[in-house]
């Protein structure tokens, strides 16, 4: 068996089990969370088990389950074995079975009586990273999660694994938080060559960006919003053309009036290529991380993302207000500090009732966060009271006192 090199390492390998059989003997939680991985491989399943979890049926399509106790002719055909029951006798036996065929054997219960050991798993691009640390589980986990965050977050820059063709990406960076970015936003950062940041976007992730990458903070940018624009388009075009790799870095998702489309349409109009990275938008995750969902059983059936940069009757207002005023969901307003009199107004006069719960967030998910509760009455005088500034999200509808019930607005 075993003999006297129970304490020799491990020796790492990467089983390519494309088209292969592999027989997992057992169908509790181990082999829920084996299953997938060697399904992820392509491999030949073979799940051996009367019983197994909701979870692994609803894998049954992709793997063949056979419902009854093991039988050693399972084993036919088997490249590689997981004994992943609770019953020790089973597993041992399998193991035994296992180490006669020259099949490699995970044991599930017993590290030490198998003849394979499972790895800590993670993925970052093409790249597989898999950590033994000498039967000891946790330590492995442990090492791999430092590992993969420290991909994720670039302090450990596997730029090699990363797509950094020349072109545009359109990146959304949620609502500020850094812990909010995706890590598909993260790798297209570590990725770029230029970062054109606009002042919503998550600073704090700029901080960490390779000394060699050019950034264009938009902030300092000619004035006057589409002159702005302008400049923008030009300046990620031209910098693509000259071969680099541009991310376009948005606070929220860079769709959401975001002005990300006519960055598209600049790229496509210069024959740049251009991909898309979408994000969080602040409309939904800045109620959300003050506790306030946009929708709530029986409460709200819709919401409604809408920008307040102008005021209702404006004439290059697209918004029906009145329609707005006579739906019953949660409202969102965005960049509508300065026209919130106005708004409140108007869905007064369509039909909302004064008592109607507000809740403000500025600054959502950043250092400066704070919430200002409110109604549509005593909307534009608690705004004045409490200097609330933009950026602020304003959320109108029964959702706010779902979340934060109590008495609204002053008095
Ligand atoms: N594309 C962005 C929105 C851009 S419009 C997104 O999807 O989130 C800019 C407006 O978004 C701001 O005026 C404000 O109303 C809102 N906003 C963005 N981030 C915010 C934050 N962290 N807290 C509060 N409001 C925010």
């Amino acid at each position: 068996m075993l003999g006297d090199h129970t304490d020799a390492p491990p020796y790492p390998v990467g089983l390519r089990l494309a088209g292969r059989r592999v027989v997992v003997v057992g169908g509790g939680h181990v082999a829920q969370r084996r299953v997938p991985a060697l399904i992820g491989a392509g491999a030949d399943v073979l799940l051996v088990s009367p019983e197994v979890t909701p979870a692994l049926e609803g894998l049954a399509g992709e793997v063949t389950w056979l419902q009854r106790r093991f039988e050693v002719a399972d084993l036919e055909d088997a490249w590689y074995v997981v004994a992943a029951t609770d019953d020790p006798v089973t597993n041992a036996l399998v193991s035994e079975e296992c180490e006669r065929r020259r099949i490699f054997c995970v044991r599930a219960d017993d590290a030490a009586g198998g003849t394979a050991w499972t790895p800590a798993v993670g993925r970052h691009g093409g790249l597989t990273v898999a950590v033994l640390a000498n039967r000891e589980p946790r330590k492995s986990a442990g090492v791999r999660d430092e590992i993969m965050t420290a991909l994720r977050d670039g302090t450990l820059t596997a730029r090699t694994t990363l797509d950094t063709t020349p072109g545009v990406v359109l990146v959304g960076g949620g609502p500020g938080d850094p812990e909010l970015a995706t890590v598909a936003a993260r790798h297209a950062l570590a990725s770029a060559d230029v970062v054109v940041a606009d002042r919503l976007a998550p600073r704090e992730l700029l901080d960490e960006l390779p000394a060699h990458v050019e950034l264009v903070d938009v902030a300092k940018l000619p004035r006057g919003r589409s002159a702005t624009q302008e400049a923008i388009n030009d300046v990620i075009v031209a910098r693509a053309r000259e071969g680099k790799r541009v991310v376009r870095f948005k606070g929220g998702d860079g769709f959401v009036f975001g002005r990300g489309y006519e960055e598209v349409l600049a790229c496509q109009a210069a024959g740049v290529p251009v991909s898309v990275v979408p994000g969080l938008t602040s409309s939904i995750a800045v109620p959300a991380s003050v506790g306030i969902p946009v929708t709530h059983r029986g409460v709200a059936h819709e919401f409604t993302v809408i920008s307040g940069h102008l005021p209702p009757g404006h004439p290059d207002s697209l918004v029906a207000w009145d329609a707005v005023a006579r739906m019953r969901g949660t409202v969102v307003l965005l960049m509508a500090v300065e026209n919130a009199p106005a708004i409140a107004e108007a869905l007064l006069a369509g039909g909302r009732g004064p008592t109607t719960p507000v809740a403000v967030v500025q600054e959502g998910t950043m250092p400066g966060e704070r919430t200002v509760l409110s109604t549509l009455a005593t909307l534009a005088d608690d705004l004045a009271e409490h200097g609330v500034r933009p950026p602020a999200i304003i959320v109108v509808g029964d959702v706010v006192a779902v979340a934060r019930p109590g008495h609204y607005g002053r008095g």
